[in-house]
């Protein structure tokens, strides 16, 4: 069985202690494929090793993270399109509107969005989107940006059906982690309802660990309780919801 983290933080300091020993727990549990969104210039370095280290599973995303939106937007913009060009990357991520932390950037927030869904569009690649209280703004902008061009994940999805199904009309996987399997989730109720083809796994390691592991640091290993969670709701086995969701990432990045 080959699971697929499509949204994991391997390079996070959190991993700075034991990121080896990290990485073969989640290779021996069945993750081979990790996917690794960006947050801003500060991490390239380490992502760049990521990749020296374990080249087989691991693959790099370019971006600012819509948290990481400061008055240097206009220099960690052109930092984005350096790496597009120099390194192989396999998606534009993670990118969007975050309201929760601060409501004061969103005007820039809003160009980087745009700008860099139009960077992804010139290198024929997909988003990752991060939207935290933030659907109306982040769905008003892939309305005037929806395309064929335009495809991608919606990673950490948790809003309603009907939000599940208008992300889904533009393109975009949902991309379900740790939260699923919260009490309070709620979208456990529904998931059930939306075609597994629309559907990725993602940890977002080291944030939203899955129960029982909940308010710990995350690991990619712990995408084996996601799978879980997903095969009581599907009533389809954990073997065929790991491939399906597996092969569905390998359409959208390609690889
Ligand atoms: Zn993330």
């Amino acid at each position: 069985m080959i699971i697929t983290d499509t949204h994991t933080h391997l390079y996070s300091e959190a991993f700075d202690q034991d990121r080896d020993a990290m990485m073969q727990r989640a290779i021996a549990a069945g993750v081979k494929r990790f996917f690794v969104p960006a947050i801003d210039s500060t991490y390239t370095k380490a992502m760049l090793q990521l990749k020296i280290d374990y080249p087989e599973y691991v693959f790099l995303m370019a971006g600012l993270h819509p948290t990481h939106v400061k008055n240097t937007f206009k220099d960690e913009l052109k930092h984005v399109q350096e790496v597009l060009n120099k390194h192989t990357v396999v998606a534009v991520g993670e990118i969007g509107i975050d309201l929760y932390w601060d409501k004061t950037t969103l005007g820039i927030q809003q160009d980087a969005f745009v700008h860099q869904i139009q960077l992804a569009k010139k290198h024929k690649l997909p988003i990752v989107i991060h939207c935290r209280e933030a659907f109306n703004e982040v769905f008003e902008i892939l309305e005037q940006e929806q395309g064929n061009d335009l495809f991608g994940i919606f990673h950490c999805f948790t809003g309603t059906i009907a939000q599940a199904h208008k992300a889904i009309s533009y393109n975009m996987a949902l991309g379900i982690g740790g939260v699923v399997t919260f009490k309070n989730g709620d979208i456990d109720q529904f998931l059930n309802t939306i075609d597994l083809k629309h559907i990725v796994l993602e940890t977002d390691a080291p944030y939203l660990a899955p129960v029982p592991y909940r308010g710990k640091r995350n690991e990619s290993c712990y995408i084996a309780n996601v799978l879980k969670k997903m095969s009581d709701i599907y009533t389809i086995s954990e073997e065929k919801i790991a491939e399906i969701t597996t092969q569905n990432s390998k359409t959208i990045f390609g690889i």
